[in-house]
């Protein structure tokens, strides 16, 4: 049988702290964040483990989540937590840290989804949801997967079915890139 290794980095949560400005050692464990959450069902540890996950200095284990990629910064949990954690500041600043040490989240189709979003949001300063969805189906090979939604949300006028630019988002973008983000 394979032994599974964990590696503990004692100073992972020291730098997380520092980073974000939040300190995660005061997490009590209480699940508020996790039990408030609106997509903790499809998140492998949510935001409970994952603060625990950097307590315990385990590094691979947090930046390699997928919680990190499907959080939506709703800013729920941040709001109910009893000890004023901005738990959403906390993932955040993983994001960052994944991005800057190339961590790669392990599904594939999450970091694509992000990429698109980026590229549609550096062209036109906004999202194009035709277009977020229509690349994102065909290059996931499933190019009908919300073929219907988009129909109903085309007619009710939910989103538009020529893109628009954002005035001004040029400079904004280049800001937020000089900046790091
Ligand atoms: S709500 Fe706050 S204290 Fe409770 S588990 Fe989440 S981060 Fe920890
Ligand atoms: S900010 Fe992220 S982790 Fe927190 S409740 Fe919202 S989606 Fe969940």
């Amino acid at each position: 049988m394979k032994s599974l290794v964990i590696i503990p980095s004692p100073d992972f949560r020291r730098e997380l702290e520092t980073e974000s400005g939040e300190r995660v050692s005061s997490c009590i464990q209480c699940g508020k964040c996790s039990g408030s959450c609106p997509v903790f069902a499809i998140m492998d540890l949510g935001p409970r483990r994952l603060m625990r996950a950097v307590q315990l200095g385990l590094r691979e284990e947090a930046l390699g989540s997928n919680t990190l990629w499907l959080c939506l910064f709703c800013m729920t949990c941040s709001s109910r937590c009893p000890m004023k954690i901005d738990v959403a500041r906390v993932i955040e600043t993983l994001r960052h840290r994944a991005i800057k040490e190339g961590v790669r989240p392990a599904d594939r189709e999450i970091a694509l989804f992000h990429r698109l979003f980026l590229a549609e949001i550096e062209a036109l300063g906004r999202a194009y949801e035709l277009g977020l969805g229509g690349a994102y189906g065909l290059l996931t090979l499933r190019p009908w997967t919300n073929l219907r939604e988009f129909g109903a949300m085309l007619r009710r006028g939910k989103v538009p079915f020529i893109p628009e630019r954002a005035a001004g988002s040029g400079p904004l973008f280049e800001k937020a890139r000089k900046a790091g983000g």
